[in-house]
């Protein structure tokens, strides 16, 4: 099985060379190189991302790779080829942008291929399958590079997408995607590694917001500390970037993160009308619950105050209602105060 993994390793690095040579140095690789300057990456950004290009045609990966002496059964089985009834074999990926993408080694163990034209019914990107060696519910993109800056920066960002990575790298040295899917235990466990921190800056659309709030809840109860970088409705990263460069991104928007119950009120204001007696109630009992249960006294204080801006409910009024949320935890934390005595100082400090 290590042999054939190693040889699978070889073939993927082989198409790695080939995609990247084609769009580089060819002819037929030009549109695709225009599309990807014109969208803004630069050629050192390209090289070191050994971006690619895959021709239309049908076996271009298969002849060489049958050239080259590979066992086209276990490069079907690395997600390269698939198989013909008649045995021949065709290549997976074709007429698309190439992205490597490497694991927690910095080995290449799959591919997401852009199109670069509308097609009828062609997904936008479509990755490599899941096999032994590329399991997205552990890959994390660019975490390989990322390890030296997340640990150095004392924490990680977190993007939607990998385009938006390579597109921030020039300024964002410590970011880390998955791969299409949500952020399962291993992706946290694996920044967890590193930091204790994440910044979570994914796409500024309904879909964007809704998995920015799941992922928070995930990571923070995973006992990471988590802040929200918020981009203005309907842009993601890299469009931020594209418009106003990859300087202002860091300082304007990874640097000015709104905190985890900052971004936890204003996604639940943001479904709601405050113009009306019902929105402000239900925004009141969404909210009220998650303040009481901050350790920090002066933190409520911020929150309960940026509530009765919001609502033009008192300050006192809310303060009294939110005595009738006692936080499951410290009714759970007195009872061992009292069978084991020896830890009460440091229950009473929590
Ligand atoms: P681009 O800027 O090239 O359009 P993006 O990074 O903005 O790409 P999104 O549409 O925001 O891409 O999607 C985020 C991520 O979700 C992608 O990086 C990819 O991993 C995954 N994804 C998006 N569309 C598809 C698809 N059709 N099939 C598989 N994965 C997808
Ligand atoms: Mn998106
Ligand atoms: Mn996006
Ligand atoms: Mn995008």
């Amino acid at each position: 099985a290590n042999l054939n993994e190693r040889s699978q390793l070889e073939g993927i690095s082989l198409l790695e060379k080939l995609f990247h040579h084609l769009l580089m140095n060819t002819e037929e690789g030009h549109d695709a190189l225009e599309y990807l300057l014109n969208r803004g990456f630069n050629e050192s950004q390209l090289n070191q991302y050994k971006v690619g290009w895959a021709l239309p045609g049908w076996e271009t990966a298969a002849k060489l790779l049958e050239k080259k002496g590979f066992d086209l059964s276990l490069m079907e089985d690395a997600g390269l080829l698939i198989k013909r009834d008649d045995g021949s074999y065709f290549d997976r990926f074709k007429n698309r942008v190439m992205f490597p993408i490497e694991d927690s080694k910095g080995r290449t163990v799959g591919f997401s291929g852009r199109i670069i034209s509308p097609e009828k019914n062609e997904p936008k990107y479509l990755n490599s399958p899941e096999t032994p060696l590329f399991q997205k519910n552990s890959l994390l993109f660019n975490f390989h590079r990322a390890r030296g800056a997340i640990r150095k920066e004392k924490f990680a960002v977190l993007f939607e997408g990998f385009a938006d990575v390579i597109a921030a790298s020039e300024t964002v040295s410590n970011a880390v995607a998955t791969m299409g899917t949500s952020l399962t235990k291993q992706h946290i466990q694996q920044i967890k590694r590193l930091t204790d921190t994440v910044v979570i800056c994914y796409d500024g659309d309904h879909a964007g917001t809704e998995a920015a709030y799941k992922s928070s809840r995930e990571l923070a109860s995973n006992g990471m500390t988590v802040k929200v970088a918020k981009l203005p409705s309907g842009e993601d990263p890299d469009d931020y970037i594209q418009k106003f460069g990859a300087e202002k991104f860091r300082t304007d928007i990874i640097q000015q993160p709104l905190s985890l119950m900052a971004f936890k009120m204003w996604y639940l204001r943001s479904g709601k009308s405050l113009q009306s007696e019902d929105g402000r109630l239900s925004y009141i009992n969404a909210v009220l619950p998650e303040i009481s249960e901050l350790s920090s006294a002066v933190e409520k204080e911020l929150y309960l105050k940026q509530l009765s801006d919001d609502t033009g409910v008192s300050f006192s009024s809310l303060e009294e209602q939110m005595k009738s949320y006692s936080p499951v935890q410290k009714q759970i934390q007195v009872i061992p105060e009292s069978v084991q005595p020896q830890k009460k100082s440091s229950i009473l400090k929590a």
